[in-house]
């Protein structure tokens, strides 16, 4: 429990297609939920969704609301409340707290989506109770939150934890959106990566399941690939192994530095489970310094798709608790 069971706070999960927003109480029990598509036409429109999601679910509380915590796909500036840059939604520089917290006359607290997620599984999910944590959550990219002292570690301004554009291979391919580096650990175990491997895979073995689904001109998505790789297509199999590699490399080089209890693997390429989490464990006891490697345990995330709205309820809980 994060705070009184009867504190009411609004989590609220701002995703590049949909907004969802839940009125959770201090047992982080949703009561009310609400998902909208995002208004992505402008800045103007997107805060106006945002407003109008948050005011509904004010309406329908059954008593006061104490505050609402955002988990925004944006770099933050925790300093002055802002959400500086973003890569799926129109929000730059924006003086989000200010703002919003003045429209909506409630105490607002932002953070990064991926430090939520954490947050989340940190304080009620795969890592409950545990004070030093590493969440990764693998999508389109790789999303990266770090718990140590039981707290976010945020860094100076706020945007720390870009575990995803954590150098994997120097000679890698070009990072994605506005990070200009190579071999990034998003370019090398992502979403976007295992498409990239399923095309060579296919190409080189035009024979497998995986080759005639690209000849037919499937789209070579992980659902796909991890549809084949159970059939036991040994393409995709090859595939799924190359994910799980370098997932394993990426999680050696964070249990090495920072030494946590648990880490956590979320996100929608972690419907491969063990497919590629395997493989990545095998890595890290081969390739890990002890004690680290012993002490940690990896695995998958307690949370599914609500885990943004329970990790913006928990972030807003945790901030009014210290306010008193
Ligand atoms: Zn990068």
């Amino acid at each position: 429990m994060t705070g009184s069971p009867e504190t009411l706070v609004i989590g609220i999960d701002l995703g590049g297609s949909k907004m969802a927003a839940g009125l959770v109480d201090g047992r982080l029990a949703i009561i009310e939920s609400l998902e909208v598509r995002t208004p992505i036409e402008s800045q103007e429109s997107l805060i106006a969704g945002i407003l109008s999601l948050v005011r509904g679910l004010v309406s329908r509380a059954p008593a006061p609301v104490s505050a609402a915590g955002f988990g925004i796909p944006s770099m933050i500036d925790q300093v002055r409340g802002r959400a500086v840059m973003s890569v799926n939604i129109p929000l730059a520089d924006f003086d989000f707290v200010r703002h919003i917290s003045g429209e909506l006359g409630l105490p607002v607290f932002i953070d990064n989506d991926a430090n939520v997620a954490a947050l989340a599984e940190a304080t009620a999910g795969a890592a409950a109770g545990a004070r030093e944590v590493i969440m990764i959550t693998l999508g389109t990219g790789i999303g990266g939150g770090i718990i140590t002292g039981g707290e976010v570690y945020r860094g100076a301004t706020g945007s720390a934890a870009e575990l995803g554009h954590m150098v994997i291979d120097v000679n890698g391919p070009r990072c994605q959106g506005a990070c200009e580096n190579y071999g990034c650990f998003e370019t090398m175990a992502s979403g976007t990566a295992l498409a990239r491997y399923a095309a060579i895979y296919a190409e080189k073995e035009p024979d497998s399941a995986l080759g005639k689904a690209a000849a037919a001109g499937m789209m070579l998505d992980g659902r796909l690939v991890c549809r084949l790789a159970r059939q036991g297509d040994p393409a995709a199999l090859k595939v799924m192994d190359l994910i799980g590699f370098y997932l394993g490399v990426g999680i050696t080089n964070l249990v090495n530095i920072f030494n946590p209890e648990v880490l956590v693997v979320g996100g929608g390429l972690m419907g491969a489970g063990g497919l590629i989490l395997d493989p990545a464990k095998k890595i890290l006891a081969q390739r890990g310094l002890r004690p680290n490697r012993d002490v940690v345990r990896v695995t998958a995330a307690g949370f599914g798709p609500e885990a943004g709205v329970i990790g913006a309820a928990c972030l807003a809980l945790r901030e009014l608790k210290k306010g008193r």
